[in-house]
Order: C-alpha cells, then structure tokens, then sequence
C-alpha cells in the first residue's frame, strides 16, 4: 500500500518535484541534443511518471481479487482501480448537503470525503493510455480508453466542478475586453465641440 500512496503522492506533487530518482532506468540512451534540455528533462519526467503509473497499475492487477491479466482487463476494470485511488485522494469534494457545496474557499472545516482530483485522474488516464500502446497494445482494446472510462472522467469532472465551485473549462482564447461604457465619468476633451 505504501507504494500507491507514493505513487499518488508524486502524482499529486509533480508539478513541483524535481527530484525524481531514476533507479538504475537507462532506458533512453539516445543523448538528447543539447538545444533541447529543457524539453528532454520535462519529457524524460513525463516518462518516468508513465513507468510509475505502469507499475502502479501492474501492481493492482496483481493483487486483484479474483486475478486479473492486462489482456482480460476492460474498462470496467480501470473504473475500479481510479475508485480504489479515491481513498488515497486529497481534494475534498463536498456533497450536495454540505453548507459549503460549491464554495470554492470553505471558511470551515467539513466532514466531505476527499477524493482524487479530477485533473489527476485525468491525466494519469492519459499516461496509462498511452504506455498500453507504447506496449503493444492496440488502441481498439486500450481499456483506458474505454468509453466508459471516457464518460466517468466527464462525470467526475462536472461533480467535481459543482462540488467545488470551481470551473475545469478549457481555456478559450482572451476575449478582447468589453468596450467600455459610453457615458464614461471622464471630463469632454477641452474644444471638443461639435
Ligand atoms: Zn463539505
């Protein structure tokens, strides 16, 4: 269980660690130009992260009851693993009863379950996805990208969102800003007559 909980601990603070150790992995011998540090160091992450998450998931199908063999699993399957990950959540999701339903900043503290963020799960989907094919497997029987996996994501993500008062839009692209009113409280240019 320890290593779940690392696991999504490094998942929940990825975004600021930076000292991911690499155990001996020297998968990538390729050396990477050295235009592109930058780029490799976030891929080489990225990678790492995509190991991590593989690990984590081999592991769950090896102590699923009854035994489950990645050709058998369907996407029912990877619903049930990001329920199990719930319990290792930090985002607190508040049901509708709670007075602090869709209150971004709670001014108090709450008995609301925490579960994983919806962006967590978003993304760790989308690494497993893409390891399964990096693997091998074809994206026809990809159980992560199941339809069903699909719509859950979508489902959490408005839960979520109503829960937590917060909005997972994608960013569309600015606006210009409204033009300001007519009647401004600016004094007429001097000599601006008609
Ligand atoms: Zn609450």
């Amino acid at each position: 269980m320890d290593s779940i909980q690392q696991f999504m601990d490094t998942c929940n603070s990825d975004l600021n660690n930076n000292n991911i150790s690499f155990g001996g992995a020297s998968a990538s011998s390729s050396t990477s130009p050295a235009s592109s540090t930058a780029t490799a160091a976030t891929s080489s992450r990225y990678e790492n992260q995509k190991r991590r998450d593989w690990n984590t998931f081999g592991q769950y199908l090896k102590n699923h009851r009854p035994p489950l063999s990645l050709s058998r699993c369907s996407g029912a399957h990877v619903l049930e693993f990001l329920r199990y990950l719930d319990q290792f959540g930090k985002t607190k999701v508040h049901t509708p009863i709670c007075p602090f339903y869709g209150h971004p900043n709670p001014p108090a503290p709450c008995p609301c379950p925490l579960k994983q963020a919806w962006g967590s799960l978003d993304a760790l989907i989308g690494r497993l996805r893409a390891v399964f094919e990096e693997n091998g497997g074809k994206p026809e029987t990809n159980p992560f990208g199941a339809r069903a996996v699909r719509l859950y994501l979508r489902e959490v993500r408005d839960l979520q969102s109503k829960a937590r008062g917060v909005s997972y839009e994608k960013k569309k692209r600015k606006r210009p800003p409204p033009p300001p009113p007519q009647q401004s409280p600016m004094l007429p240019h001097p000599g601006a007559t008609q």
